[in-house]
Formats: C-alpha cells, sequence, structure tokens
C-alpha cells in the first residue's frame, strides 16, 4: 500500500514534528491536520504544520491512508471516535502516544473492524505546543511499533517505510513489553526528575533561591525534564500504572540499599555502582544517543 495522504489529529510536538518532517522528507504525501484547540488550528495553519488545517476530526481524515493520532494518550480514545465517520474503510489508523497496551486498547474499542498500528516514536523535547515541532525531530531516533495480535503485515511493513522515510529507526516490539522497557528508560526517570525538583522546591532550610543559584551541581538538568508537559505525563503514569508500578518496586529497593551503604560506610558498593552508571553513559554516546561533549555540550564562560 502506498500512503499518499496523511491526517495528523493534534497538532503540537508531536503532531506538528512529523508534519515538517513530511514535507520535508517525503514531499510528495498529502498531509491534513485537526486540533480541538482554534487558537492551536490557528497556530499550526500560519507555521505551515501541514497542507491543510480542517475545522472537524472528519473533515481531517477524507480519503487519508493513514491517521496519526498525536494527542496525550487519555485522550486518544475520544479523539479515534471523533475520526470514526469520516475514515476510509482501508485507512491505517497508528498513533504516537507513550504507553502502548492501554492505547491500543482504547484504539480497538473506539474503531472496531478498522486496521489498528500503534507506534511510538522515542522522540521529543520537554516542549509542547504548535510551536514546539520541528523537521528533524525523528532524525536518527527509534520508533517503536507494537502491531497487536494478527495485525496486517503490509499495513506494518507500510508504517514502517513511513516512519524510515521520516529519518527513524524501527523496532517491532510487542505492546506489554514495550511498556516495561519504556518505564525505566523514561517514565520512572521523569518520576524522579519531578519528584526531586518538587522536593527542592518544598525544602524549609534551603532557599528555592539557593536551589536556584547552585543548580548547576547537577540540579538543573533534572528541571529540564520536570518542565515536560504536564497533561501528557498525567496520561503516562495512569495508563502504564502496572509497568510503572513494578520498576518503581525495584527503584525503591535499589534506592535503599544506597541508603544502607552510606549509612554503614560501604564505599566499596557506592565505587561498584557508580563505575557500572559510567559505563553505561559511554555506551548511550557511543550508539549515537546522546552529544558526546562534556556537561552536554553547553557553553562554559570565563
Ligand atoms: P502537545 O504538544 O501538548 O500536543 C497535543 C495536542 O493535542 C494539543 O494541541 C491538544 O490540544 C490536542 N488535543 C488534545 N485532545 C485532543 C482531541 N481529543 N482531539 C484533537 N486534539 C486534541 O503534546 P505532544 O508532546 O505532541 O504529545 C502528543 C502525544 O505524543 C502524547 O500521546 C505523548 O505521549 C506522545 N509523545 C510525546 C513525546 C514528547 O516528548 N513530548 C515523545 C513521544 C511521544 P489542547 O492543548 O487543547 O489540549
Amino acid at each position: 500500500m502506498t500512503i499518499r495522504r496523511v491526517a495528523i489529529i493534534g497538532l503540537g510536538l508531536l503532531g506538528g514534528s512529523i508534519g515538517l518532517a513530511v514535507k520535508a522528507r517525503s514531499p510528495q504525501i498529502v498531509t491534513t491536520g485537526y486540533d480541538r484547540s482554534a487558537a492551536v488550528r490557528a497556530e499550526a495553519a500560519a507555521r505551515g504544520l501541514v497542507g491543510t488545517v480542517h475545522d472537524t476530526p472528519e473533515a481531517a481524515v477524507k480519503g487519508a491512508d493513514l491517521v496519526i493520532l498525536c494527542v496525550p494518550v487519555g485522550a486518544m480514545e475520544d479523539a479515534a471516535r471523533a475520526i470514526a465517520p469520516g475514515l476510509k474503510a482501508d485507512a491505517i489508523i497508528s498513533d504516537v502516544g507513550s504507553s502502548k497496551q492501554a492505547v491500543a486498547e482504547a484504539l480497538a474499542r473506539a474503531l472496531p473492524g478498522h486496521t489498528i498500528i500503534p507506534a511510538h516514536p522515542v522522540a521529543g523535547t520537554e516542549q509542547s505546543g504548535p510551536q514546539a515541532g520541528f523537521a528533524t525531530l525523528f532524525a536518527g531516533r527509534w520508533c517503536i511499533i507494537t502491531p497487536p495480535e494478527g495485525a496486517d503485515a503490509a499495513a506494518v511493513e507500510t508504517l514502517a517505510d513511513f516512519w524510515r522515510a521520516l529519518g527513524s529507526k524501527i523496532e517491532l516490539m510487542d505492546a506489554s513489553h514495550h511498556d516495561l522497557v519504556l518505564a525505566v528508560t523514561s517514565h520512572i526517570p521523569h518520576l524522579i526528575a519531578y519528584t526531586i525538583v518538587g522536593t527542592a522546591s518544598d525544602l524549609e532550610d534551603v532557599t528555592e533561591s539557593e536551589v536556584i543559584k547552585y543548580s548547576a551541581g547537577g540540579f538543573r538538568d533534572f528541571t529540564r525534564i520536570a518542565a515536560s508537559d504536564p497533561v501528557m505525563w498525567r496520561d503516562v503514569f495512569l495508563t502504564n500504572k502496572t509497568a510503572v508500578l513494578e520498576m518503581l518496586g525495584r527503584f525503591t529497593e535499589d534506592l535503599t540499599a544506597l541508603q544502607r551503604a552510606i549509612r554503614s560506610g560501604d564505599g566499596d558498593t557506592l565505587f561498584d555502582l557508580f563505575t557500572r552508571t559510567r559505563a553505561i553513559r559511554r555506551q548511550v554516546i557511543e550508539q549515537g544517543q546522546d552529544d558526546e561533549r562534556p556537561d552536554f555540550g553547553r557553553e562554559h564562560g570565563t
């Protein structure tokens, strides 16, 4: 199947970036879009995020070969129900949601009989909204496709080709395994960042101005993650509950072990762990997942 027309529902960071990436890398594909917010639709049209911005979801998906839902995971089911009347019978319906099992179930409930192939581009920033999107967001990043059991292989390959054309690397994964992997690589790190930044701002003996003033000691790197969109992340934790709680249990045990090591002066345990984690950072850089320059390449003035 050839994708000639793509409809994007939700024109924020992810939806806008897909529109711009298609324009830059697959210009033969016609793009249409819809967002529930009139202000976002106006901004999307002004920035040219998609070829045509429509005022209803039904109009946006008319004639589309591929529809990608780019709304918060808690809004997927409503967004899917709203496009149903306009869908072509053989359209592929996909999404970019950060948790996959709950979204797959929501889409199956909303669109019975349709070809649903969920996906998650593991690419993003702490920004959101129609201003935040950019064409190179997916270049060199993984896109994890989680085909439901019995999914049409040709539709999976068509979706994979679409993402490859935007510069993504493709991995196929079971939705429940995706949720476990992302719980530890993305969801728990966000939870830790939200916690440490929240704790620091609630302290009584250390003032908030001191926390901000001395943030270069490490705190500021957590603040980038903790600035991520509150709606998106609330929904991620509510929909990936099982995997997050399982990983959080493991994390809490490991934290308790470190607490014990510090209390008992067990330097070997601390040293061994810190040596292992340093090696992980080297692998992240070697596999092209981050900038190799010290301190993320920040300028250090004299
Ligand atoms: P975003 O910038 O906030 O954009 C989402 C847009 O969807 C907003 O304009 C929102 O409008 C709109 N929307 C909400 N409900 C809708 C509905 N029922 N119908 C139509 N539009 C609706 O969010 P994002 O960062 O692009 O995230 C979108 C999805 O991508 C989420 O599922 C997220 O889990 C996933 N994702 C995000 C990242 C990341 O780093 N941000 C990375 C990978 C995947 P309102 O503002 O009016 O609510």
